[in-house]
């Protein structure tokens, strides 16, 4: 099924999940899983965290499992913490957006920056990671309007972004 990020095959296994840094920073495109910005516009490398899908104070079996591991700015990663639907609400459908087995558009409709939630996932990975704060909505806006500028096509949230914008921001810097 159609996804924005996935997960290397096979997985790397290793008994320390920080040991799979490197691989989880490839495998997500240097993207945060949640917001979807790119490194480059969420303050670097430094502030990417390595993210437990399934939150470890609960599923404490799959901490050191690779395909559990997602990469996460430090705002987006702070707002999930230990936080996980209970049963009740998971069977309403409010539960995290798994963006290595989802796309983005079957939640959500960018309305100007604003992602507008067109599910009940959507609904509480916005409200829960606060993916429409004015900061999000604000540099959204100039990511997309600096795509614009730099291509003929329109900025695809399905697709890392670091594909889509980063070549064009190395060629347009010259790097
Ligand atoms: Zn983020």
């Amino acid at each position: 099924m159609p996804s924005i990020f996935s997960h290397r095959v096979p997985s790397p296994s290793e008994n320390n999940y920080q040991k799979y840094r490197p691989y989880i920073r490839e495998d997500f495109h240097e993207c945060c899983a949640y917001c979807l910005l790119h490194e480059r516009f969420a303050n670097g490398e430094r502030n990417f965290e390595l993210d437990h899908f399934k939150p470890k104070s609960k599923y404490d079996q799959l901490k050191e499992v690779y395909t559990n591991i997602y990469y996460s700015c430090h705002v987006c990663n702070r707002g999930k913490w230990h936080h996980w639907p209970s049963e009740e609400l998971q069977s309403k459908g409010y539960r995290f957006i798994d963006t290595c087995r989802e796309t983005f558009s079957e939640h959500f409709v960018d309305e100007d920056g604003y992602w507008k939630p067109i599910s009940n996932a959507g609904k509480y990975t916005a409200e829960r990671i606060r993916l429409n704060s004015p900061h999000n909505i604000e540099i959204r806006k100039m990511v997309k309007s600096l795509h614009n500028q730099l291509s003929d096509s329109v900025l695809d949230w399905d697709k890392p972004i670091k594909d889509q914008l980063i070549p064009l921001i190395d060629a347009l810097l010259e790097k």
